[in-house]
């Protein structure tokens, strides 16, 4: 690559940001990696793409999670392009869609389109996609974060990543769809890959370097261990709040505290520790 593309992040308000995603301006176009939740947030973002005044070419997306592909409608407007990941993240937003829905709509209320957009174009792992003067490949994790995780690689020299929501910077973190183990293998695997000078672009705070990987594993071994620990057997209110305690104290922070807060009982269900209906 000769020209390094501009990477725009948004909101550009990045500090009060819940989640963000990416403009990534090459010579001849636009390429977006993700699409933010609301319709606000997407809006602007769509704003920010026509303001560069050069064609959106494709939007890349880095997993099944709706505060990545619920603004997507908005982003992309009347534009007719690729909305590329993997079969497997596809299919999980297909599937999933409707739950979503349900929880949502109460928390966001007309922030969260009625109108929503899914992918359309499938890649496969390791497939490369150029666009302009970008090249981007995508890594196929399968479970991860989320039901379906595909992170993007931008140039050959694996220096600059679109890591979606492998990495948390700083700020708590959303287990409740059960693949930890399989998140750990990946945070592992992901670790061993890239060069040491990486710069890594998250779904939430970021971006972040190398090392971040160990913090990252860190605090869901951490969480797992809270959960392990606590007794669900005595009291369950009082097992949730011990939890919260454990993690607080490790990342003294209320950001996203909320998502951590959802995956208690689901873990611990999942763990074995409490039967699932009483979760
Ligand atoms: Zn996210």
């Amino acid at each position: 690559m000769t020209d390094t593309p501009t990477i725009h992040r948004f909101p550009t308000e990045h500090e009060t940001a819940f989640v963000n995603a990416f403009l990534v301006e090459t010579r001849e176009g636009v390429v977006a990696v993700d699409g933010l939740l609301t319709v606000s947030d997407s809006r602007a973002m769509r704003a920010g793409l026509e303001a560069l005044g050069k064609p959106l070419l494709a939007v890349l997306l880095t997993h099944s999670h709706p505060d990545h592909y619920g603004g997507l409608t908005e982003l992309v407007a009347d534009d007719s392009v690729p909305i590329v990941a993997p079969q497997g993240v596809i299919d999980t937003i297909v599937r999933d869609d409707p739950v979503k829905e349900q929880i949502l709509r109460p928390m966001f209320g007309d922030e969260w389109t009625t109108q929503r957009t899914f992918p359309n174009t499938p890649v496969r792992d390791g497939e490369r996609l150029t666009f302009g003067d970008a090249t981007f490949t995508v890594v196929d994790l399968g479970p991860s974060e989320s039901p379906h995780d595909s992170p993007w690689i931008l140039g050959d020299e694996e220096r600059i990543v679109f890591l979606g929501d492998q990495i948390y910077d700083r700020k708590h973190c959303y287990l409740a769809d059960g693949f930890h183990e399989k998140w750990l293998a990946n945070i592992a695997a992901l670790e061993e890959r890239f060069p040491d000078d990486v710069v890594l672009h998250t779904g939430h705070g970021g971006p972040v370097g190398r090392d971040a990987f160990a913090s990252q594993r860190r605090y869901i071994e951490t969480f797992l261990a809270a959960v392990e620990g606590a007794d669900w057997a005595a009291d369950p209110q009082q097992a949730h709040t011990a939890v919260v305690a454990r993690m607080k104290a490790l990342l003294p922070t209320d950001e996203l505290l909320f998502l951590m807060e959802l995956s208690i009982e689901p873990v611990a269900a999942q763990l074995g520790l409490t039967s699932p209906t009483a979760a």
